[in-house]
């Protein structure tokens, strides 16, 4: 089986904590492995196989610019060594960015031969690590520039460094003032650094109207032409969307990847790689009157079948969504009824008379998107993902659909 094949390869890499999958039995005892699968209370899907077409499409949206893969925070929570190596292994991704130097440090064994981007960048602490371990910094200031070009000197080479220009996000990146600086003396300031990218970070790429796309690129632009010739790079999964004019020579998204739309207003053209699901424990009639869960937030107001099912806030969904959004039992919806508590919530059945213990309940995946679950807990696509816990027992599948 496909699914056993993944989980043989997670539990090659132990140690990883890429999940905590059943131990050996479960695999001499395929039924078992079944059936505890079945009953597992609060369960993750991660779908490689889906993760590995979306990496494709955005090839294909982007080209001729080469796409990376934003694997950072944990590969937005699905876990990035099974991400990062699916990627490799089966769309010879060979560009990623993390944002942490640690994140750097633990996929370099996972992808020996891969570039590596940190987007921290490159401060004092940080650089034995960046050098022993051969991570690219993403440098964001002169400051930067001048302590990575030292490291280079002392050690009478070359070092390779992607710069960010800051078009107007104003977060991280070179501002204005040191990009005409670092045009100005270009020769002396680049001396023992080696320009690999130069980037640039859009703000409005969700939103395909927004005036500071093309503002972004525009001024993108002219910072180029300042500087010496390099790679460039500029779209995230929104800038890919944007189409050709902001894909440059390379596109870094994460997002798509892991199947959440990147610009909501539109179709998602990725497919679903997560699904987080509880089981029933119980179905039970509450009366007119009587209230339901912690806080007493709703009240029946007559005679509701309520499901309790075993997801809760620490599971990774959010306590935002009491009273709010809904789940999916084979196929049909139901609404949340009352408070997200750590280990359970309740949903309200009425009129589903098929409800029973045991039965799955999709809370995100195939029915219920991550922008619908954001758009009921108030947040966005990108803080569900990274809000997944490991309470709930991650099963990674080959498949992409
Ligand atoms: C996180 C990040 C990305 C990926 O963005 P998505 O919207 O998830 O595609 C790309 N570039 C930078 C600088 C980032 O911080």
């Amino acid at each position: 089986m496909e699914k056993d094949r993944a989980e043989h390869h997670a539990q090659g890499m132990a140690g990883m904590h890429v999940a905590d999958f059943d131990d050996g039995r479960t695999h001499r005892h395929g039924s078992d492995a079944m059936l505890s699968e079945e009953f597992e209370p609060s369960c993750l899907t991660i779908r490689l196989g889906a993760i590995v077409e979306n990496f494709r499409s955005m090839q294909r949206l982007a080209a001729p610019a080469a796409a990376a893969a934003v694997v950072k925070a944990d590969a937005y929570g699905l876990g990035m060594p099974l991400v990062a190596t699916a990627l490799q292994a089966r769309a010879h991704c060979d560009t990623f960015f993390v944002a942490r130097h640690r994140e750097g440090v633990q996929l370099r064994p996972l992808v020996p031969h891969a570039r590596i981007y940190v987007l921290d960048g490159a401060p004092p602490e940080a650089v034995p690590a960046l050098i022993s371990y051969r991570l690219t910094p993403v440098l964001n200031s002169i400051t930067e520039v001048a302590g990575w070009g030292a490291a280079g000197r002392a050690m009478r080479t070359e070092l390779d460094a992607a710069l960010h220009i800051d078009t107007g996000m104003n977060r991280l990146g070179v501002p204005t003032d040191e990009l005409a600086v670092l045009a100005a003396e270009a020769g002396k300031r680049f001396q023992h650094i080696r320009i690999v990218l130069l980037m640039s970070h859009l703000a409005c790429s969700d939103d395909p109207s927004s005036p500071m796309n093309p503002l972004q690129l525009d001024r993108f632009r002219t910072a180029l032409a300042m500087l010496p010739t390099a790679p460039a790079s500029l779209a995230s999964s929104g800038g890919v969307m944007l189409g050709k004019d902001y894909a440059f020579d390379l596109v870094r998204p994460g997002l798509g990847l892991y199947g959440g739309n990147p610009q909501p207003a539109k179709p998602n053209p990725f497919l679903v790689a997560a699904r987080l699901t509880g089981r029933v424990l119980q179905v039970r009639r509450v009366d007119k009157g009587e209230s339901v869960g912690y806080g007493a937030t709703f009240r029946a107001g007559q005679s509701t079948a309520i499901a309790t099912v075993s997801l809760g806030y620490a599971d990774g969904l959010m306590r935002a969504n009491g009273n709010r959004g809904e789940a999916v039992i084979e196929g049909v919806r139901a609404p949340i009824a009352g408070r997200v508590s750590m280990d359970l919530l309740t949903l309200d059945v009425s009129g589903m008379a098929s409800v029973r213990a045991g039965m799955e309940v999709e809370f995100v995946g195939d029915t219920i998107t991550l922008e619908e679950l954001a758009e009921t807990s108030g947040t966005a696509s990108y803080e569900i993902l990274t809000s997944l816990s490991h309470r709930a027992k991650r099963v990674y599948v080959e498949d992409a659909r």
